[in-house]
Formats: C-alpha cells, structure tokens, sequence
C-alpha cells in the first residue's frame, strides 16, 4: 500500500478504482523526419481513427442526447474530410520534413487563428471545433483514446489539473471522486465536486501520475488522504468510514422539510448553488428553499458554440418550471479568468482574474448578453426567475446592464410574448470597490449577492487558484469581515435584502457570525444545505 496526501475539498470516502484523465491541452515539439512519406502514412492512419471516432460520438450523441447536439460531430466529420486543411498538413510535412504532430499543431493554430478573426460570430465559433479535430488527430498519433475510459464501472478520476469544460463534459454517473495534482480549493473544479456531492482531494503533486491509471484507491475527502493498493486493514477501516457518514447522513436527512430557523427564531433563507438544469434536481433532493447562484457560464462551458436564444430558453424555462415557483436566481454569463472557452476568441490576457471576466465581458459584447437576457425574461414567465450581474465594480456597469435588460423587455412587449415584469434584480458584490459602494448599488435593485470567493481574492490580493498561497486566501479576515458586514447595513438601509453565495456561505464556523450581521440568505453547494439548517438550528443571534 502507498499513501499520497493531498487538499480535501469535498468530505466522502470513496473506494474504486483509479482512472487518469489525459488533458487535451497538449504541447508538440518539432522533430525533422528524414521520410516524409512515411510520415504521411502515419499521418493518414491517425485521420482514418479519428474519423471512426467522431462517427461514433456522434451516433452515440444521436441516441443520448438528440439530433441538435449530434450536429457538432457532423461538423467535425466534414472539418476532418476538408481539402484546404489537410492539404495544409501534408504541406507543412514535405515542405518542412517534420513530424505529423508539429504539422498538425501549425495548422491548427492557423486555421483556428483566421476562423477567429471572422466577423461572423458561427465562423468564429469554429476556432474551437478546428481545435477540438486538431486535438483528437494528435491523441490519435500518440495512440491514445482521448477520452476518459471510464468503462462500464464508476471511476475515481485523476488527473494533473482539470479545465471547468473538462471537468462539465465527463460522465458525472461514472464518478466516484475527483483527485488532482494542482488545483485549489477555491478552482471551479472543488466547487463543482462540492455541488454533486463527491469526494474530493486536490494538490497532490506530482506523485499523482499515470501510473496509478487502473489501481484499486481509497479516496479519504476528510484529510486527504489517498491510499494506493490498500491493505486489508485500511480497507476495512474505510468501509466502517463510510458507513458512519451515511448514518450522518441519515441523522441530516431529518432536517428535510424543517424551517432555517435559530435558536432565538430568526428565520434565513437557504438556497442551493447550481451550474446545470440537471443539477435542479440535487435542489430538490436536499430540500433547499430556492437557487441562490445558477452559474449560467457552464451552458457555455457544455457548448462547443455559444447556445442561441432557444436553447438558452429551453434551459431557464426548465428551471423555472422545476423549481415550482420558488425563487431561481440565475446569475449572467461569468467567462473569464479561469472560465475560458475558446469560441469567445478572447484574447490573452497579463492578468485574467483583473481582466475582461464577467460583466465587463458581456458588456463588451452587447449581441452576447442580449440573447442571454432575452432568454431568460422569456423564461421569467414560468416560474419565480431572478437576475443577477457578476463581478461589479462600477454604478455605471450596473446601469448599462438595467438599460439593455429594458431594452429587451421593450422587444418582447413588442412582440408579444409574455414576461414576468418584475422579475428580480441583483447585483454580485465580488470586488472591494463594489463593497465600498454599496449602499448606492443597492438603489439599484432588489438585492445584492455576496460572491465571497472572488470578494476574498481581491480584498486579499491573492490569487484564488493558486494553491501555493491558500494560506492567505483566508475569507475569515478581519478586511473580508468588515467588508460584508458593510454590504449588509447597506443594503438594509436601502430596501435591498442581501445574501452570501460565496463558498463562505457554506462554511458553518462562520454561520452564526453571518447571522449576526443581519445576512438574509445563504447560498451552498446543495449537499450542505441540510447541514447547514442543522448549524443554524443551534445559532443564536440576538
Ligand atoms: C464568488 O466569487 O464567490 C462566486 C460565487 O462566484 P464564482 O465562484 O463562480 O466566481
Ligand atoms: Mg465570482
């Protein structure tokens, strides 16, 4: 048996067997070949394999999931079967006499390049699928599959690092837990183990590496530890581990239907952090009161192009619905920062986290945000919607955004379709600057949403996904502190009710502190939402 250590960020135990997800980010290095023939052979066996694949995926996509998503594949077939691009590979072989995986990265990178300089937006979209068919013919070249062969069995996955897009495109039925040798617990890959509930350990270090692939594994979510081939004793240890934690959760499960209520009766709202239509259900199963946070980026992230105004509608309207008239407070697109998806074509930037993310994003993108705010006050006609605009630094942000909202509520009166008129309003206090202004924020509209992950990195000026520096990512500090407890007394004393949707809100050390302060509602990852009524049940507050 051997141990490796790591950070826990999601508490489970799980024990399976290990599978090493590849990432698809890929680098090459160009090899002179002295037979550019063969090399041309090579080249046309992998293209021959990644055809059979994309095929496959795409009967495979028919009968899961439907024609429309089918429809990528079909694009990617007839990417793979054009003139220009492959005659660009083979040029790039015989003119250079190199190896087929730097061919193929040259082109890639050219062709992706003049697809995003398009001004159509579908032709800029096709940057990413020129990338994606570029990506499998060199996993093809190496030999590999590609994809997470998770096989029939539920797997642990392990992996170096793991994008927001890889992680929102596995299996998540096949998942026992997730382990990474990066990453912090602040990534949206900790968050979004935390939201389905599945064991999680990350910063392993490099001591987590292919070789593990297949190996029997106990995940311990609690410390974080991992034991490889585990022996007897550890195994048994284990399993009496998780049998507790399901009598915990049994214990837990008597708080369904209870209010969130303290000791002395002050009454909260506890609401559930989502990113998928899928994930409503958890909402219900942990019986939250509503949805604090739809992180509507991972429709994004789940889309090899941007999804037009119909499917987003399909998708908020299914909320809506599901929700039953319980408040769903679907938050605009977050892309940016560590949430890159490359049909956005953004360009790089020295400082993503400071850079275009969020609403200046879609600010900058007018023809975006309006399909995304069409989408969703169409869908306010089924149910209890809500908006809310991340990361906000200035009055005049949240202006412009109200502004093109009434614009598109303008366009639907026009065209007659039905809309909720008062659909709610909110503002995410995600910057120090934001904090500060607060009180005149919250004239504005209805309520504000403390995002405590990112307020945490810019008051600290520590950079969230850096797990060197976890140490002084402390959301309980003193400045962070004060900083809510601002946000709060002016939010109140300007007709607003305020929330926390931030990882902080989860945390139930710190509950009876954000009580105190007068917070109206708290948002968490759906697995801790009985826990946490549990925790204010013991909370008084004065
Ligand atoms: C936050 O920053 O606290 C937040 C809820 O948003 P995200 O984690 O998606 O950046
Ligand atoms: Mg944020």
């Amino acid at each position: 048996m051997r141990q490796l250590h790591g950070k826990p960020v999601c508490g489970g135990i799980a024990i399976g067997r290990l599978g090493f997800f590849r990432s698809r980010d890929r680098s090459v290095a160009r090899v002179s070949v002295a037979d550019a023939a063969a090399e041309h052979e090579r080249f046309a066996a992998a293209h021959q394999a990644a055809m059979r694949q994309v095929t496959e995926l795409q009967e495979r996509a028919r009968a899961e999931i439907g024609d429309k998503e089918a429809a990528v594949f079909e694009i990617h077939q007839m990417m793979l079967e054009d003139d220009d691009y492959l005659d660009a590979i083979r040029g790039v072989i015989i003119e250079q006499m190199c190896n087929a995986e730097y061919a193929v990265t040259v082109t890639r990178e050219e062709f992706a390049r003049s697809f995003a300089e398009m001004d159509d937006p579908y032709l800029q979209g096709r940057a990413a699928d020129v990338r994606d068919i570029s990506d499998r013919l060199l996993d093809c070249l190496a030999g590999r599959s590609g994809e997470l062969d998770v096989g029939d069995e539920p797997v642990i996955v392990a992996a170096k690092d793991l994008t927001p897009s890889e992680t929102v495109q596995m299996d998540k039925r096949k998942i026992l837990a997730f382990v990474t040798g990066g990453g912090s617990s602040n990534s949206h890959t900790a968050i979004l183990a935390r939201t389905m509930g599945l064991p999680a350990v990350v910063d392993v270090g490099d001591s987590l590496d292919e070789s593990l692939d297949g190996l029997p594994v106990i995940v311990d979510g609690f410390t974080g530890a991992i034991y490889v081939e585990p022996d007897a004793e550890t195994t048994a240890a284990m399993e009496k581990r998780r049998v507790e934690e399901a009598a915990r959760q049994t214990m837990l499960d008597s708080f369904r239907g209870k209010p969130n209520r303290t000791r002395d009766g002050k009454e909260v709202m506890v609401y559930a952090n989502i990113g998928s239509v899928a994930e409503v259900e958890l909402v219900h199963r942990y019986d939250a009161g509503g949805i604090g946070l739809f992180r509507s980026e991972f429709l994004f992230l789940g889309s090899s192009d941007y999804p037009d105004e119909d499917t987003q509608f399909a998708a908020y309207r299914k909320v809506a619905k599901e929700m039953g008239g319980k408040r769903s407070i679907i938050r605009t697109v977050d892309i940016g920062a560590d949430k890159q998806i490359a049909y956005f074509a953004l360009d790089a930037e020295e400082n993503p986290a400071l850079g275009l993310r969020g609403l200046r994003l879609c600010l900058e993108r007018p023809e975006v945000f309006k399909t995304q705010l069409r989408a969703l006050v169409r869908a306010s006609a089924f149910g209890k919607l809500a908006v809310m605009f991340p990361m906000v630094a200035s009055v005049w942000e949240v202006a412009e955004a109200k502004a093109l909202l009434e614009t598109v509520r303008e366009e639907l009166r026009r065209e007659d379709r039905p809309f909720d008129p008062d659909m709610e309003v909110g503002v995410m206090i995600e910057t120090p600057a934001a904090a500060v202004i607060s009180d005149i924020l919250a004239r504005e509209v209805d309520f504000l949403s403390l995002g405590t992950n990112d307020l945490t990195q810019y008051t600290l000026a520590v950079d969230r996904q850096n797990a060197r520096l976890e140490r002084f990512c402390d959301p309980h500090h003193e400045a962070v502190l004060r900083l809510i407890r601002t946000v709060v007394d002016n939010a109140h004393a300007n007709n607003a009710w305020v929330g926390v949707c931030g990882e902080l809100a989860g945390d139930t050390a710190i509950t009876e502190t954000l009580l105190r302060m007068g917070v109206d509602e708290l948002s968490v990852s759906p697995p801790k939402v009985l826990e946490l009524r549990k925790t204010i049940a013991e909370c008084t507050v004065g």
